[in-house]
């Protein structure tokens, strides 16, 4: 075996170690950053606990979006580059029998690693996706190399093995790991009332919506999507084929204000307090069609939306936010309004990222769930299947649904990869 591999990275980023310009200056000297197709050191096992895989699949989505084209991402010390990839399929080559896993067995990988501070109790007791500390590191995001190479290595405790049966989708478990680490928190506040969900609302259509939306229809949910893409995109068809409704946005323009109704901006003099709309066009969607939403789960990372989220929740509902807003947008908000219905209504208002290894498993389950009810449909949302060499040249705009590079022709998996004996034991409760 060649001691070199290929992968994929994102160059010209900061190395986290390179504090010697001033922000005025580390701007201009900023490069901007590049996706490339390289050769690098094939990772080697150091310890016993070591187990290296080899890839198949690597799922693309927002958070490499954005790593590509706003510096998002953090490369390991000491370097400018960063391999892309947290979402991976992949097929153990060599692990000591000890790790529980053996040659030919399917796995997923974990993202987030602790942060290895002693005053940080989520991370000590093995729950780095509560960090307290934001020192955690994240592979192919934040601090360490992601999977988007031939073969990676990694520690046995942070991989969860995937049945032969779930092969084609396993690529998909750590998108489905955060909606499943919402669904548990969600469960678990709900333990301070009777709850009897009938409702839910996703907003957004991306793929995490999409599992959101599919999640909430095998939970036996009344579901409905409200989204910004047209009414006959892929992704409706998708919302559809699973039995939830959908509901575009406005829909008259393509501007963010008009298609979330028009709000008043701070410094916009000509709107008065009074002038305020009384309700949001989502708050006015539920209502006109008699509907009180018990859950609704926020996917959009358009923050305004969660505001109106507020309101427009059902008395005793819960408010998930998993969208990511790394902007500076101002608005005006009702807080009166709000505060008042969250308190008059014991409205609960959460947010959510990472998961865990039990997050991880229980999606793998749900997925199958997913599949058995609504076969095919997890299908369609991986819309782009590209090869690594077509990966360099992505344009994140052109995506369908999903993207998804395959790192061995999809032709090859079930070779590569040693049937399961029975099914793979999951540690979870649903
Ligand atoms: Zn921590
Ligand atoms: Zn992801």
């Amino acid at each position: 075996m060649s001691d070199r591999m290929k992968a994929v990275r994102v160059t010209g980023l900061t190395d986290p170690l390179d504090h010697r310009e001033d922000d005025a200056a580390s701007g201009a000297l900023r490069l901007k950053p590049m996706l490339e197709l390289a050769e690098v050191p094939r990772p080697k096992r150091v310890s016993k606990t070591d187990v290296l895989v080899r890839v198949l699949c690597v799922g693309m989505d927002g958070t490499d979006r954005e790593i590509v084209s706003e510096q998002y991402g953090v490369p390991p010390l000491g370097e400018h580059s960063l391999i892309l990839g947290h979402e991976s399929l992949g097929v153990v080559m060599e692990a000591d029998a000890a790790t529980g896993l053996k040659p030919g067995d399917a796995v997923t990988a974990l993202v987030r690693r602790p942060c290895g501070q002693p005053d940080c109790v989520n991370c000590r007791n093995g729950k780095p996706d509560f960090c307290e500390t934001g020192a955690y590191v994240e592979r192919g995001i934040k601090g360490m190399h992601g999977f988007l190479s031939e073969y990676y290595v990694e520690d046995a405790r942070y991989l969860v093995k995937v049945s032969s049966s779930m092969l084609t989708l396993g690529v998909l478990a750590e998108p489905q790991s955060i909606v499943e680490k919402v669904w548990d928190e969600v469960q678990r506040i709900q333990q301070r009332l009777i709850w009897q969900p009938k409702t839910a609302v996703v907003l957004g259509s991306g793929p995490l919506g999409l599992l959101a939306a599919l999640t909430c229809r095998t939970l036996g949910l009344d579901t409905y999507v409200w989204s910004k893409s047209p009414a006959d995109s892929a992704a409706a068809d998708i919302v559809r084929a699973c039995g939830a409704h959908y509901k575009q946005a406005s829909g008259a323009s393509s501007t963010e204000a008009a298609m979330f109704g028009h709000r008043a901006t701070v410094g916009d003099e000509r709107q008065s307090e009074e002038s305020e709309k009384p309700i949001s066009p989502l708050d006015a969607f539920l209502k006109g069609h008699g509907k009180r939403a018990d859950l609704i789960l926020e996917c959009t990372g358009y923050s305004p939306l969660a505001f109106d989220a507020m309101t427009a929740l059902g008395p005793n509902g819960v408010l998930a936010l998993l969208g990511v807003t790394p902007g500076n947008r101002r608005e005006k908000v009702s807080v009166d309004r709000i505060n008042h219905e969250l308190v008059l209504e014991n409205k609960c208002v959460l947010g959510s990222v990472n998961a865990s290894r039990k997050d991880f498993e229980t999606g793998l389950y749900r997925l199958g769930r997913m599949e058995s009810l609504f076969p095919g449909v997890l299908d369609r949302l991986l819309t782009d299947r590209l090869t690594m060499e077509q990966v360099a040249q992505l344009d994140f705009s052109g995506i369908g649904v999903k993207a998804v590079v395959d790192v061995i022709p999809q032709s090859e998996w079930t070779r590569l990869a040693a049937a399961s004996e029975g099914e793979v034991a999951y540690s979870f409760s649903v």
